[in-house]
């Protein structure tokens, strides 16, 4: 059966917005037919706007069960990591089965259609098998001890493989951040990417605390680790170059590569990214930064064609919602100058194209199948959100 929608804008990142559009979708979601005057007449007038479904680039599924255990802006990065510690393992397996299958489903309902997912077990995959939504799995290494760099790459490649083969889906292997890996083991991650060419993600200058540790071992990080056992006399990762100026070196084969957060980042240092790395996104993930550290990045800096910026929405440790909407809404409070399509864009098909999924998400034309967003309660002449703003998916099949 083909459904026809009918808006008064429809953002199809496909050329200019329509106004008073129409889309229609067979009853497998793909589109058939967009254009503004449609000849059918069986059309559901959509309240709001239209737009392709959301890209979620970064989350991280296996932390859902700790949705407001980890105290907000609680004494910065290290604070939160402990905080993340201290519950992470405190609930039972059927609880946390139970939290990733309720995320998954609001994440769907939110109008979220593929997911960039950040992954240290194998915990999240019966729901990933089950889910309505697309996965790409990143397997996340850690490890400051250089001698463990081999064993610890050896278990993600299996890891991978075991995600690769059980969902739909695809998976890569990934390097946490600067701070908590050596510079063997960050080098190993992408003498695997190379061969692999699939999407590298890594957590990138999220805090004060980190800038600390990897200059000098210094700050509330090192007083963590040396809490946990660890001998942070064998992490090498150290310069008085910023974290990532140090480690992007190290990561040139990883295309593309995707740096997340970014809440201290600048942008002379994204000037230097660039000239060293031809194929990088930068992800902002704001309400996870205001919840860890109460700061949002420079976002004032990303409102240009010219980088590749993706939104995520971080775990349920870090945020009160996997919302894209959410996200987008802080981005266009802290910046109403940021044009609201480009904020689609890094909502979309930015992600889409990270993901190397955006022959079917990420664009609303024929032959593709994004899922459809209805965005309502917004002013639709000027295209400004408000807090009532809402995102539902709508003409997607289950
Ligand atoms: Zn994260």
């Amino acid at each position: 059966m083909i459904r026809t929608f009918k808006a008064d804008l429809i953002i199809t990142n496909d050329g200019p917005p329509l106004r008073n559009g129409f889309v229609e979708v067979n009853s497998e979601g793909v589109i058939v037919a967009v254009g503004e005057e449609s000849s059918s007449s069986n059309i559901t007038e959509v309240e709001g706007i239209i737009t392709p479904g959301f890209v979620n680039s970064h989350c991280h599924l296996e932390l859902s069960h700790l949705k407001g255990k980890v105290k907000e802006r609680s004494d910065g990065m290290a604070g939160f990591i402990k905080g993340l510690f201290a519950e992470r393992f405190s609930s039972s397996n059927d609880e946390i089965l139970q939290a990733m299958m309720l995320a998954d489903k609001e994440m769907y309902e939110e109008g979220i259609v593929a997911v960039g997912d950040i992954s240290n077990l194998d915990i999240s995959l019966p729901v990933k098998q089950k889910s309505s939504l697309y996965y790409h799995t990143f397997v996340e290494v850690v490890g400051q001890d250089p001698s463990k760099a081999d064993s610890i790459l050896e278990k993600a490649l299996a890891l991978c493989d075991e995600y690769i083969f059980s969902t739909k889906g695809n998976a890569s292997i990934v390097p946490h951040a600067p701070y908590s890996m050596s510079r063997t083991l960050i080098s190993a991650v992408n003498k695997n990417a190379f061969h692999k060419s699939q999407p590298v993600s890594i957590h990138m200058q999220e805090s004060d605390d980190e800038f600390l540790f990897c200059k000098d071992k210094s700050g509330p990080l090192s007083d963590f680790f040396l809490g946990l056992g660890l001998n942070i006399r064998l992490f090498d990762n150290i310069s008085d170059a910023c974290p990532m100026l140090n480690t992007l070196p190290l990561l040139t084969d990883c295309k593309p590569l995707m740096m997340v957060h970014n809440t201290l980042t600048t942008a002379a240092q994204i000037d230097i990214a660039t000239a060293l790395h031809n194929n990088l996104y930068w992800c902002l993930c704001p309400n996870a930064n205001n919840y860890i550290t109460g700061r949002l990045p420079h976002l004032c800096i990303y409102n240009n064609d010219e980088l590749k910026v993706t939104v995520g929405t971080d775990s349920l440790a870090s945020n009160h919602r996997l919302s894209i909407l959410s996200e987008l809404k802080t981005i266009a409070a802290a910046h109403p100058e940021i044009p609201f399509e480009r904020l689609i864009k890094w909502a979309t098909i930015n992600g889409a194209e990270f993901l190397g999924i955006d022959k079917k998400f990420g664009k609303i034309k024929v032959g593709m199948k994004p899922g459809l967003v209805q965005i309502d309660n917004l002013n639709v002449e000027n295209l400004v959100l408000n807090e009532k703003s809402k995102s539902k998916l709508i003409g997607y099949r289950l």
